[in-house]
């Protein structure tokens, strides 16, 4: 009998013969076995979760392994046993593939999700971890466009947020969660000018922005204390989404249309010879591809140093906590970006409100670095809610957290090929406001790569030259 294996995302599957499979039955937690029309079993599907995994269900003749308790390495290495091949090392797994992502988390999944519908056969997204567990994992998911008035990044975050409001139906599957909330800005009376002219920009491009009176604010708003001095714009499109369940869609997706989504596997290496990509290195296999994009997060500044490519990317920390709320003082509100003071909140189910901060504190590492927020910051962000909506005084706190932004000096994105080293792309540095962009965003990575420039909407001044011309 012959064994052919793969291990793919989320799954170990051993092909036992190269019969067609009729039926597949769960037979013990996190494995499905495969049978053929006289009911000989064809294939093992094991859940990447389940370490250990017991097989006694089966039928002895039918699996012919000894031991009924295996672990996924022990099936790893009896699969190889029985072909009589030796366990490959990792000199010897070498793949060939048209393009490799790293990185897995929105950046990475919406860039290989749009690599695959572009007709990219079979791109591989690296991991380190898992998927989301880097920036993505923390995010607060906000999707509000008055926060950028510069044209390129409102027009990515006007896609986007058409692509989130009809998310499965656009991209296959999947559920991007979002809820429209609406969001008022609250900006303190010395930036009315610069607020009213923003407004008016966002409108040129068709953004429903708008100002509004205050009285028409505390309709919208009723729990707010708007001050008399302070202009107010009403988004009324915004809202928020689920960031891990985006990452997962498009990884899912992405899988669906032959994309292969590999987790626990840091990149170590870009091979680059005669100034071109020839293959993405890991601990234990080596990708041969002529495509690398470079979506690692708040790793990216170390990683791409290691190429000798020097990006101004910083790691900050990024500080939420969540509240549950006096539902007898505030039942609901909509978002908010308080530029009076300095906070942003939003609602989170039936009866939480989650508050961050609008300014970053500094540098950390993003391999080590505090879960949970200062007290200071704790007390800092509450307080700002109270003088905003003074109900908020009588509310519970119910968790804390923290994450890191990958801060770029301008907070404009890095979305570029990197000059001298074809087929090498960045994209990294969202400042804390990548997930309303994700969408659009691989829509013009993918046309970077694959056009050789992005049309969907004009990013040039996002290339990584910027910082030499400053
Ligand atoms: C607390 C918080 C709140 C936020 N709120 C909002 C918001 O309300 N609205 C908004 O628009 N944005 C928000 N953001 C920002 C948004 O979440 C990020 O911009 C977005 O998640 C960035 O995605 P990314 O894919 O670039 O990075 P990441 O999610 O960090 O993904 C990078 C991935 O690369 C992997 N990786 C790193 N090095 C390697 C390697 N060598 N090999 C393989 N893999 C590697 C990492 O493990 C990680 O999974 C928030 C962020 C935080 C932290």
């Amino acid at each position: 009998m012959k064994f052919h294996y793969y291990a793919d995302t989320d799954s170990l599957y051993i092909d036992l013969s190269k019969r067609a499979s009729n039926d597949s039955r769960k037979v013990a937690p996190g494995v499905v076995a495969d049978f053929d029309a006289e009911g000989r079993l064809v294939g093992i599907d094991i859940d990447h979760a389940s370490k250990i995994v017991d097989l006694s269900s089966l039928e002895a003749e039918a699996l012919p392994v000894a031991s009924v308790s295996v672990t996924k390495p022990s099936l790893y290495h009896r699969a190889n046993r029985q072909t009589g091949r030796v366990p490959h090392t990792a000199s010897d797994m070498t793949t060939t593939t048209d393009a490799v992502v790293i990185g897995g988390g929105l950046m990475g999944t919406s860039i290989l999700y749009n690599l695959a519908v572009r007709g990219v056969k079979g791109p591989v997204l690296l991991e380190r971890e898992t998927l989301g567990s880097g920036s993505t994992g923390r995010s607060s998911g906000v999707v509000h466009l008055f926060t950028d008035p510069e044209e390129p990044r409102a027009r990515l975050t006007l896609e986007s947020l058409r692509i989130y409001r009809d998310f499965a139906e656009i991209v296959g599957g999947g559920d991007a969660g979002f809820v429209n909330t609406g969001f008022l800005v609250m900006v303190p009376g010395d930036s009315a000018e610069e607020a009213k002219r923003h407004v008016s920009s966002q409108q040129a491009m068709g953004i429903s922005t708008g100002i509004v009176s205050r009285e028409e604010a505390q309709e919208l708003a009723p729990a707010f204390d708007l001050a008399e001095d302070e202009t107010f714009v009403w988004e009324p499109d915004a809202g928020y989404g689920d960031p891990s369940g985006v990452a997962l869609a498009y990884s899912t997706r992405a899988r669906e249309m032959g994309a292969r989504v590999v987790l626990e596997s840091p990149v170590t290496d870009v091979e680059i010879q005669g100034g071109r990509v020839v293959a993405v290195v890991t601990a234990g296999e080596r990708y041969e591809t002529p495509i690398a994009v470079v979506a690692t997060g708040p790793w990216s500044a170390v990683f791409l140093s290691k190429l000798g490519i020097e990006l101004p990317l910083k790691p900050t920390l990024a500080e939420v906590i969540v509240l549950r709320r006096p539902m007898d003082r505030v039942s609901s509100h909509p978002g908010g970006s308080d530029r009076s003071n300095g906070i942003y909140f939003r609602p989170e189910g039936a009866d939480l409100t989650l508050v961050g901060g609008n300014e970053t504190p500094g540098e950390i590492d993003p391999n080590a670095y505090t879960q949970h927020p200062r007290d200071e910051t704790v007390a800092r962000h509450w307080a700002a809610l109270n003088m905003r909506m003074p109900g908020m005084a009588d509310a519970e706190f119910f968790k804390g957290y923290t994450g890191v932004y990958t801060t770029t000096p301008d907070r404009q994105p890095v979305i570029d090929s990197v000059d001298g080293i074809e087929g090498l792309y960045v994209c990294t540095g969202f400042s804390g406001r990548g997930f309303k962009l994700t969408p659009a965003v691989g829509i013009v990575v993918a046309e970077l790569v694959l056009d050789g420039a992005a049309t969907t909407v004009d990013i040039s001044s996002m290339r990584i030259g910027r910082f030499r011309d400053v």
